[in-house]
């Protein structure tokens, strides 16, 4: 795990609590990235189960940490399980906005 530092914007390893260019304390930064990993990967042991409710919750508080597609992904199929539509429009939106690469073959619905 690496991140750019918010001050100087040089590259720092996971193993550094602050800049070496900068003595910007990054640490925070990094247990914010791990817990978004923890709450994506919570949610989705939860999505495999079955869990929709409960996989939703923790995708999106990998979101709410980190957007990345595979939170966005997985609050997707989360809310989809659980029958919420209104969100799984949300999430498809998401989706499709930030993360689709070729828009014809994942259409937006309005
Ligand atoms: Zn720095």
């Amino acid at each position: 795990m690496e991140i750019r530092c918010p001050a100087c914007n040089k590259i720092i390893v996971h193993s550094e609590t602050e800049c070496s260019r900068c003595e910007c304390y990054v640490a925070p930064l990094f247990q914010i990235l791990r817990k978004a990993a923890e709450e994506l990967q919570h949610g989705q042991r939860l999505l495999k189960s079955g869990f929709g409710d409960e996989a939703q919750v923790h995708a999106e508080l990998s979101w709410n940490l980190r957007r990345s597609k595979e939170s966005a992904r997985c609050a997707f199929f989360a809310s989809l399980l659980g029958k919420k539509y209104e969100a799984t429009s949300y999430w498809y939106k998401i989706l499709h906005e930030r993360y689709s690469e070729n828009k014809k073959s994942f259409p937006a619905i309005e």
